[in-house]
């Protein structure tokens, strides 16, 4: 067994390789950028050394400079994780001519499965099969479209280099094709540095299933079973499960004995994916799923397998690279109950899945659940890496089982102030498409409505952050709601404000039980994975331009003056409502800033009012 172990990568693999190189009495050594520092990788590992500035293409995808820093440490064995080097044939090669172990697939392994055309030639030969399409020489725009033509739409141009969800352009009919081709080959040589593509047959209600497989040295290939990873959103991976929903025992045996074929064609050693395409608009029967591609490392979605077969990857992996045998014989792998796991990302569903970085101030994660993370609460979300905060995952008996503890685990989620997509992943699992196993590719889009949640928070949390502003009797917790009703009096209606916007909201009796937690002085409020901030309202924030310090009251948005409750005059107390407006059916409540005197009034019941208009001001004084 190799007694020292360099890893090129960051984040939460690079603590689950430590994990177990831990666990195995092998000494790690962590590379890292010089934002990196601080993480939770860094200090993890028993040694770690700076390898550059931020930018990962001065950092941690420069092979020199990793080489380096296995030679000063006296690093036995390198292990790249996933994305960055881990599938570079000519890193691979370095390490091994450098006299160190590759904890990855053998070079000439990546060679043959690194573009996509290749690899699927290579497929046919060796009687596995693939998608229908073209994959030829004559990349003529010309050619390209008159073999989509005789395809038939819709199809798919791909980057034959590309990965990640990345170089993809689907077609729905010839008329489109030649923009389409343009822009995808516009990414794939920006992306990739190649730009020749591959056509394919769209096939419809697209169903996501991979095997995982395993060789080593001594010839011996084996499979892991499949994962379903369906679940995506823009061609990326978001909620992964294994077994695959609606597999039969047949079914299963002919695709794993394809994927043990397809890995053995490449004399394949150490940890692989085989993804294939499943239609999905019937049962599963294997002669409707067709090889796409082949993934030389291990994936991001490897702890699903680990959960439902009790194995761990990385230890094979490890094994592997020793040189010793693979740990079980395929006879020996069974499947046990039902995984899942989901990506939490650092991006905010309800402004376009747009990536959200920033100061981690507050993270919890659900317990009771693995979770794998990159990162802890104090730490940062950079923009210079995936926003993969870190991964929920589950394990229970059935898949429904599976699915109700995942739906709960991203609803425990609180993070803040970054965005994430919790409450987005929440309503995903406990989605009843989902659970009725009518799942394909176009799930996530298909159901945007009630998946993605909506920039205004919803009753619940209104609700939610009322009763968290009720002034509390320790010996009544339900504070003035005693004998409440449904119907409820004005006096019961609280003001609060909801990330920087006013609401009036009549309090119902029972209501969900969030979180409410302070972060930096700020109250956040955590429920079904939403977070959001509230407070007490001051009119301070309710004014557009001028505040509350001089007292004057202006409506914070155009709508209608629906009460006035001051006249001219009167003296009013800090928090009183002054005048109630409505917008977008939405009441505001306008309260006093400070104890004083309405030294000026120009607003009526009924009136309508711009943005901005001066209503009331309120002079300092004796309330
Ligand atoms: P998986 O198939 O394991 O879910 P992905 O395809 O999402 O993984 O890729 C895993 C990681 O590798 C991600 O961080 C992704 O950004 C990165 N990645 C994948 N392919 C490429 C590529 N061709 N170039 C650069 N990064 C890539
Ligand atoms: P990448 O290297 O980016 O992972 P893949 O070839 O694995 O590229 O395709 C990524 C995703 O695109 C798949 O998981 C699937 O959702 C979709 N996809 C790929 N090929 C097809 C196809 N022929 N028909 C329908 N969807 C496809
Ligand atoms: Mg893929």
């Amino acid at each position: 067994m190799i007694r020292s172990l360099l890893i090129a990568n960051r984040g939460e693999i690079a603590r689950r390789i430590i994990r177990t190189a831990r666990g195995l009495g092998i000494r790690t050594i962590a590379v890292h950028s010089d934002v990196d520092a601080a993480m939770p990788f860094v200090r993890e590992a028993d040694t770690a050394v700076c390898i550059g500035p931020a930018p990962a293409r001065e950092s941690y995808l420069v092979q020199e400079k990793i080489l380096a820093a296995a030679r000063e440490t006296g690093a036995e064995a390198i292990h790249p994780g996933y994305g960055f080097l881990s599938e570079n044939a000519e890193f691979a090669e370095a390490v091994q001519a450098a006299g160190l172990v590759w904890v990855g697939a053998p070079p000439a392994s990546i060679r043959a499965m690194g573009l996509k055309d290749a690899a699927k030639k290579l497929m046919v030969a060796a009687g596995v099969p693939v998608t229908p399409g073209y994959m030829g020489e004559d990349q003529s725009p010309e050619r390209l479209q008159a073999e989509a033509d005789a395809i038939g739409y819709p199809v798919l141009i791909k980057a034959v280099a590309g990965g990640g969800g990345k170089g993809m352009r689907k077609v729905d009919e010839p008329g489109v094709f030649a923009d389409a081709l343009a822009s995808c080959r516009r990414e794939a040589s920006s992306s990739f540095g190649d730009d020749h593509v591959l056509i394919e047959k769209y096939i419809l209600n697209p169903r996501h299933i991979e095997v995982q497989v395993f060789g080593d040295t001594h010839g011996q290939v084996v499979h892991l079973f499949e994962r379903d990873c369906s679940l995506q959103r823009r061609h990326q991976k978001v909620i992964e499960e294994a077994p695959a929903p609606g597999m039969d025992d047949v079914t299963r045996a002919e695709l794993c004995a394809a994927a043990v074929k397809a890995a053995r064609a490449v004399d394949y050693v150490g940890a692989g994916t085989i993804e294939f395409i499943a239609d999905g608009s019937g049962p599963l029967t294997p002669d409707r799923i067709w090889f796409m591609e082949m993934n030389t490392r291990l994936q991001v979605e490897h702890p699903v397998t680990e959960m439902i077969t009790g194995q761990d990857l990385v230890e094979w992996q490890l094994r592997v690279a020793s040189g010793e045998p693979l740990p079980k014989r395929q006879e020996e792998l069974l499947i046990s109950g039902w995984a899942m796991e989901a990506r939490l990302y650092a991006e905010n569903p309800a402004t376009g899945f747009l990536p959200s970085t920033g100061p981690l101030a507050w993270l919890r994660f659900p317990g009771g659940i693995r979770v794998d993370a990159g990162v802890e609460e104090g730490g940062e979300v950079t923009p210079h890496y995936d926003p993969m905060i870190a991964k929920l995952i589950v394990h229970a008996e059935s898949r429904r089982g599976a699915a109700a503890r995942l739906a709960q685990a991203c609803s425990e989620m609180q993070v803040w102030p970054v965005r994430t997509n919790a409450a987005f992943l929440a309503r995903a699992a406990a989605d009843e498409d989902f659970a009725a196993e009518r799942i394909d590719t176009g799930f996530i889009e298909r159901r945007a409505d009630r998946l993605v949640p909506g920039a205004d928070p919803l009753e619940p949390i209104l609700q939610a952050a009322a009763r968290a502003l009720l002034p509390r009797n320790p010996a009544d917790p339900w504070g003035t709601l005693t004998g409440f009703r449904a119907n409820a009096a004005p006096d019961r209606r609280i003001a609060v404000e909801v990330a920087n916007v006013l609401y009036l909201v009549d309090l119902k009796a029972t209501g969900p039980a969030a979180t409410t937690v302070e972060v930096a002085g700020e109250p956040v409020l955590f429920l079904s994975g939403e977070a959001w901030p509230f407070r007490q309202p001051v009119a301070d924030h309710a004014g557009a331009g001028a505040g509350a310090s001089d007292g004057a009251i202006l409506a914070p948005m155009p709508g209608r003056v629906i009460a006035v409750e001051i006249s001219a005059g009167e003296a009013v107390a800090k928090g009183q409502r002054l005048l109630v407006l409505e917008a977008m059916k939405m009441e505001q409540a306008l309260l006093a800033p400070f104890d004083g005197i309405v030294e000026m009034l120009d607003a009526a019941t009924g009136a309508q009012v711009s943005e901005g208009t001066l209503l009331a001001r309120i002079a300092k004084g004796e309330g």
